[in-house]
């Protein structure tokens, strides 16, 4: 899964925690990150929904840790 195919399915919202939620694109339901460890529960037909449970947090996770997708640079680039 990298972050563009994930990016089909899911965002990232501001929730009122604080702490921010995954939201599945298609049935709009939301899961905080205190529930990544469950399987994400999507609305009865949503079509983002497959045959498999799903794990949007650690499929982010996932995708963020490719090694090398992202070149990692200093926040001082650019004013240098
Ligand atoms: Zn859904």
């Amino acid at each position: 899964m990298d972050l563009e195919k994930w990016h089909k399915s899911w965002r990232l919202v501001a929730c009122d925690d604080g702490l921010g939620a995954v939201e599945c694109l298609g049935c709009n339901r939301m899961s905080p990150p205190g529930s990544s460890n469950r399987p994400f529960e999507h609305d009865q037909g949503c079509l983002v929904a497959t045959a498999n449970d799903q794990y949007p947090w650690a499929d982010l996770r996932d995708a963020l840790a490719i090694p090398g997708f992202v070149k990692p640079r200093s926040a001082l680039d650019g004013v240098r």
